[in-house]
């Protein structure tokens, strides 16, 4: 019997314990939907041979697969330290020093943008994701230094990230090394760029001026400042992720549960596609198992209604990062075994309908009215799929938004739209290569449909588009079709 096609999508992130063609490959066909490459890590050079490896594996195996770049944006780490650690003592006075200085004994030095400059006395530092934490004493004597006494004791590492919780840095949301990785992942293809620490909407404008225009763009929220605007936020990105690690240093850690379902169910209500990141199975970065704990987490994120959960250190160096994904797998499939049955409300449905500010704009547009006709439907007819032709992806996404029972077979002739599909919750791309008639995409869809064992002849197809075809954002058509 064939496999019940999994909803809910799997990013791996990858790093030194998954470049490696062989584990690359295994990492996709164990369920990677989507490739992160970190550029705070992989270089230009690394990053392409990925890329090329990631294009390579997926048109072999048929299966659609996004790559997604990640920016680092203004993040401050801890740079090189004599001896490579240092002892920090609570109570303690250190200088910490602007970056590309050297320190000596008793001096941190950081590798970032200028961002201690705009510390004030009193501010906190939270370093390596606050595991230690100091208290600014004085700035100077040079700009951009200071010296802060430490809260707690412990050992500090080269190279740990720093956060500055409550100072709102004037830094712009993009640093050079960014810009390059930008221009490099316009030519490469990128199907996803994503953008850390986000603040304010206009961060996000920066990069799309930036961007080619057929990549999609993600704010990573893990700033208190994006959440104070989050409907704006979420208004000038494609897709949002739930970045927890960042995001529990940056504000009390207790505020991540509810914050997750909050941006999880906002960026339904708005048709974004939302991962949730993270620490999901960080145990396994040593162990094949994952806790009980950790289990329950990617469960919560499956029922809170996120699109993609993601693996970050568990595949990028951890010791086993294809059991990662296979533990991911397994999960999913469990929890939607539960969940899939038209007798029960579907994680995050039922929301879409309230009226929110912004939503109703959403709701009230005609792809927003077929979508909701399309899901209704597919329930009074029974129908075993969902069928849409689409160019940008943007039918897909509403209809897929709704999170209907079924399968959305998203028909698409863009190997872009095909690619960034697999991201979202409940879609299966097809990449279609004939005439864009509606009859010939009909006719892929069927004999798609019966080859993959969607649906047996006798049943029908539940189809929407947009027509005509080349215009995008324009679904216009719903149509009921027999198999
Ligand atoms: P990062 O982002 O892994 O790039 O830091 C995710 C997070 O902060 O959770
Ligand atoms: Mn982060």
């Amino acid at each position: 019997m064939k496999a019940v096609f999994r909803r809910a999508k799997i990013v791996a992130t990858v790093g030194p314990a998954s470049w490696s063609p062989e584990v690359l490959r295994a990492l996709i066909e164990a369920g990677a939907d989507a490739l992160r490459i970190n550029f705070a890590h992989a270089s230009h050079e690394k990053a392409a041979e990925i890329v090329s490896l990631a294009r390579g594996t997926s048109q072999e195996l048929g299966r659609p697969l996004a790559v997604m770049g990640d920016l680092r944006g203004p993040k401050l780490r801890v740079g090189e330290l004599p001896g490579e650690t240092a002892s920090i003592e609570a109570g303690h006075q250190y200088r910490f020093l602007p970056p590309g200085e050297e320190a000596s004994p008793g001096e941190i030095s950081t590798i970032g943008p200028p961002m201690l400059q705009d510390m004030e006395p009193g501010a906190r530092l939270l370093l390596d994701d606050g595991r230690l934490e100091f208290m600014v004493e004085r700035l100077g004597p040079a700009v951009g230094e200071l010296v802060a006494e430490a809260e707690n004791s412990g050992i500090l590492h080269s190279g740990r990230g720093i956060n500055l919780p409550g100072t709102a840095t004037r830094l712009p949301p993009l640093t050079e090394s960014d810009r390059e990785a930008i221009a490099f992942a316009n030519d490469a293809s990128f199907d996803f760029l994503a953008l850390s620490f986000v603040r304010k909407p206009k961060d996000l404008e920066t990069v799309r001026e930036l961007m080619a225009s057929g990549c999609l763009l993600i704010a990573k929220i893990e700033k208190p400042q994006a959440l104070e605007r989050l409907p704006d936020v979420m208004g000038g990105t494609d897709c949002v992720m739930v970045a927890r690690g960042d995001l529990g240093v940056e504000l009390p850690f207790e505020e991540v549960p509810l914050v997750q379902k909050r941006i999880i169910r906002m960026a339904q209500e708005r048709v974004r596609p939302v991962i949730t990141a993270t620490q999901m199975l960080e145990s396994m970065i040593d162990s094949k198992i994952p806790t009980r704990a950790e289990v329950s987490d990617v469960a919560n994120a499956l029922l809170d209604g996120t699109d993609a959960v993601m693996l970050s250190a568990e595949t990028a160096v951890g010791a086993n990062p294809v059991a990662a994904v296979e533990v991911m797998d397994t999960i999913i499939r469990r929890i939607e075994g539960e969940t899939l049955s038209p007798a029960r409300p579907m994680p995050g449905r039922g929301r879409t309908g309230r009226h929110v500010r912004g939503v109703a704009d959403i709701q009230q547009t005609t792809s927003g009215a077929i979508a909701a006709a399309a899901v209704q439907a597919v329930g009074r007819l029974d129908a075993p799929l969902l069928v849409t032709f689409t160019r940008s992806g943007h039918t897909a996404r509403m209809v897929a938004a709704q999170r209907p029972h079924v399968p959305v077979m998203a028909m698409t002739d863009q190997q872009s739209t095909y690619n960034q599909l697999a991201l979202v919750w409940g879609v299966k791309p097809v990449l279609f290569s004939g005439e864009i008639s509606y009859e010939a995409m009909l006719t892929a869809a069927r004999r798609n449909a019966l080859a993959q064992e969607l649906a047996r002849p006798g049943e029908r197809l539940v189809v929407t588009a947009g027509v005509p075809f080349h215009v995008p954002g324009t679904t216009n058509m719903m149509r009921i079709e027999k198999l």
